[in-house]
């Protein structure tokens, strides 16, 4: 009796349960079908655009990162980043994670622009386009490229190496084998040295490339390439800053540093106290606020369905690729505060500040 009494309260209690939360759901909707900007219904009106960076532990990257958020951001969009600290495998599942949480436009800065290919096509499957930033994604459809002259900043950099010295021994300190930009900057350099090469008047006494542009790699690079050439370099043709600190330390070792001409890349805060200090010759300056601004344009028309008119293509082996491409600014001490400074991007406290 007692027993099936308590059956029958507790039924009772579960009908009112169910009826109450039935009842619940059935104003929730009837309130989201009158009043359609529920913060809900925003939040899945919002773009999602989904960030692949390589590798965060660059100086360069997180320039880009807070400019390219904060503009997409301005632009009523929301960006998820991910670092792949320089390993393949780590940006491909990333990548694919992204995808997944139903962003509208994917975003890679790739560390393999071969290896993460794949990657394309899964987001066109899920309806997402995808931009290569700064580097290119070989072999695949990708839908845009934004990234600066590449092939002129390495025209830049042996350029202002030869301002300093136009002969002599000249040792290629190249970037990551697997980045298709350290191959376009290469070309660059050699268009300009290669005639000076083959009158004699240089001499390559050595070319390695920096895996991951890590400094520490280059520091190893340079050590052995003054030791094989009885510390007998009049140059180092360094493709960025992070790999010409690493060669300069080198160089510093043997009381070379400031004697030696050496270029980089990326107007890294190091560099342009090197630069003002005079151990580091140059630097390509390749204005960021400008490339990411741009980018996170780009992103949110592309997300939008927008055709964006480009001035450009590239070829990335399988298709010419819409392309935008922004212009190289070689800087030295002489004009560092007319373009890093004058732009806000170090401050001159900053640079100078182991100036007397
Ligand atoms: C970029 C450089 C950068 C390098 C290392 C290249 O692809 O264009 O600006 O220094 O990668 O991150």
């Amino acid at each position: 009796m007692k027993k099936s009494f308590i059956k029958l309260l507790s039924i009772a209690l579960l009908s009112i349960i169910i009826f109450s939360s039935l009842a619940g759901c059935s104003n929730e909707s009837a309130s989201q079908s009158t009043n359609p900007s529920t913060s809900e219904d925003k939040a899945k009106d919002k773009i999602k655009i989904g960030l692949s960076i390589d590798d965060l532990r660059l100086e360069r990257w997180q320039h880009d990162r807070d400019i390219f958020k904060k503009r997409a951001e301005e632009l009523g969009a929301e960006v998820l980043v991910q670092s792949a600290n320089g390993d393949d495998q780590t940006q491909l599942s990333q990548s694919e994670n992204l995808i997944s949480q139903g962003i509208d436009v994917l975003v890679v800065i790739p560390h393999n622009g071969a290896a993460i290919a794949p990657v394309v096509e899964q987001a066109h499957k899920a309806g997402i386009k995808v931009l290569a930033y700064d580097r290119l994604i070989t072999n695949a459809d990708v839908d845009y490229y934004i990234s600066f002259d590449n092939v002129r900043v390495g025209e830049l950099q042996a350029e202002g190496i030869l301002k300093k010295v136009n002969k002599g021994n000249f040792f290629l300190l190249g970037g990551s084998p697997t980045d298709n930009n350290a191959k376009l900057f290469r070309k660059g350099q050699m268009n300009v040295l290669q005639p000076l090469i083959d009158k004699g008047d240089i001499k390559i006494v050595g070319d390695q490339w920096a895996k991951d542009w890590l400094p520490e790699e280059a520091l190893k690079i340079m050590e052995n390439a003054l030791t094989a050439n009885d510390n007998n370099i009049d140059a180092v043709v360094a493709s960025n800053d992070s790999t010409a600190g690493g060669a300069i330390q080198a160089l510093a070792a043997q009381n070379l540093d400031g004697k030696v001409a050496i270029s980089g890349q990326d107007a890294d805060l190091a560099a342009c106290q090197r630069i003002v200090e005079g151990t580091q010759t140059m630097t390509v300056y390749k204005p960021i606020q400008k490339l990411a601004t741009k980018a996170a344009e780009l992103a949110v028309a592309m997300a939008k369905g927008e055709e964006i008119e480009t001035s450009a293509t590239v070829n990335n082996g399988k298709i010419d690729v819409k392309s935008i491409l922004l212009t190289p600014i070689a800087v030295t001490k002489e004009n560092i505060d007319e373009t890093v400074i004058k732009d806000g991007f170090h401050k001159k406290e900053d640079v100078y500040k182991n100036v007397k």
